[in-house]
């Protein structure tokens, strides 16, 4: 679905109507304050109160609707620049759930939204505290760091907080894409290796400790060592899970076996891929840590949300007591070996059923949280439809090259079989 202005109008006019007085933030994209001002005006015609928060990071937005019925954050996170998108928020910081999500998309179908009589429409207003809060929140949490750190904002809404923060805890901070521009001028907003040249060349010529990235909006955060070699993925995942978790952690299907081993007491949930899968599951297990692969980590002690700002100041006191390579050189690497099966559009369920049937036919326990998780003993692999191309992606990982190719050459050729 496109996000216009129409529909940003529609979601305001629901979201006030069913959850009452709304935050509103936005990440600093071309069209992010025509949608604010369609929301808002949508909010205030339900007859709540629509509470403006400016350009904020999505987690001091996520935080701030602790204080209101619900939290509105327009950003498209990692997504290219032309994008945008409307992500809503509970007041204990976690994202909507897909129940949330579907009873707001069922009310946009309304045909009419009632509008109250003139003295009876909402009230408008701003609140300007919410980074100071925010940092205030993290600077008590995390203490002081006198570490050398590079930022790499790339120009979206966490230029309003991070290199703050850091030069607060005592960081000698330099930070580049450090203006917000919604053309993402420096690089794209997805924080990947690849998009991160310029930081991982800052980090070496500054002779810094670290380099610090972020996505479009912040709730992502990876980072680069004093090297340059980006840090991120299942190996920043580990870092946070050894230093965060004692009994619980929640990870999604994608997430490596090196996280069992390097837990062998703790219980391991793994959900479907997606923040607020992962969000949703700590909550309900009361584990202690989650996070994602791709840079969303969530410390359920500061907040619901992933929040990279707060990734950023643990990362930091991490490295103020030993160097990131040191860290990272702790944390064993297993082999994972990625393909992917083409299959023809038209055939899709049928391809679906035998799959199915074929996977069930290899003797590993299965999972279907997500794709197909298969659990060998020495070893496991992952079989998901891509969301964006016909075709079917396979991953195998096992704690030695030979074990892995065995686990993939089998699932490849089962999945071959039922694409055929
Ligand atoms: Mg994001």
């Amino acid at each position: 679905m496109d996000v216009t202005p129409e529909l940003a109008l529609k979601v305001g006019m629901v979201i006030g109507d069913i959850y009452g007085d709304t935050l509103i933030g936005r990440d600093p994209r071309l069209t992010g304050s025509m949608l604010d001002a369609a929301l808002n005006a949508g909010v205030l015609s339900s007859g709540s109160d629509a509470i403006e928060a400016g350009l904020v990071s999505t987690p001091t937005l996520a935080r701030g609707a602790g204080n209101y019925a619900c939290g509105v954050m327009i950003t498209a996170s990692h997504n290219p620049a032309p994008y945008n998108g409307i992500k809503l928020w509970n007041p204990d910081g976690m994202a909507f759930d897909e129940d949330q999500q579907r009873e707001i998309e069922d009310a946009l179908d309304r045909s009419s939204f009632p509008v109250p009589s003139w003295d009876r429409i909402g009230a408008e207003s701003s609140n300007p505290d919410l980074i100071a809060a925010h940092v205030e929140a993290i600077l008590k949490d995390v203490g002081a760091s006198k570490v050398r750190v590079v930022v790499d904002c790339a120009c979206g809404a966490t230029c309003t907080i991070t290199p703050l923060l850091l030069r607060k805890m005592g960081c000698d901070v330099i930070a580049i894409n450090a203006q917000p521009d919604g053309h993402f001028p420096g690089r794209e907003p997805e924080p990947t290796e690849e998009n991160l040249a310029a930081l991982r060349a800052t980090v070496r010529a500054c002779r810094a400790d670290l380099g610090i990235a972020h996505d479009g909006d912040g709730d992502r955060m990876v980072a680069v060592d004093r090297e340059g070699t980006f840090v991120g993925g299942d190996l920043l995942l580990a870092l946070f899970v050894r230093q965060e978790v004692r009994t619980g952690l929640v990870v999604p299907v994608d997430a490596s076996m090196v996280l069992e081993d390097l837990l062998p007491k703790a219980k391991i949930w793994r959900t479907r891929v997606g923040d607020v899968y992962v969000a949703a599951e700590i909550k309900r297990r009361n584990a202690d840590f989650g996070g994602e692969p791709s840079g969303t980590w969530i410390f359920p002690r500061a907040t619901l949300c992933p929040d990279g700002v707060y990734a950023a100041a643990r990362l930091v006191s991490m490295v103020a007591e030993r160097p990131l390579d040191e860290l990272v050189g702790e944390i064993p690497r297993y082999p994972v070996i990625r393909g992917a099966v083409a299959y023809s559009t038209e055939g899709r369920a049928k391809v679906e059923s035998r799959l199915d049937a074929s996977l069930r036919g290899l003797s590993a326990d299965l999972s279907t949280v997500d794709g197909w998780r298969l659990q060998f003993e020495d070893g496991w692999a992952l079989v998901r439809f891509s969301g964006t191309e016909p075709k079917i992606r396979v991953l195998a990982e096992s704690r030695n090259e030979a074990r892995a190719k065995e686990i993939y050459s089998t699932v490849l050729s089962s999945t071959r079989g039922a694409a055929a």
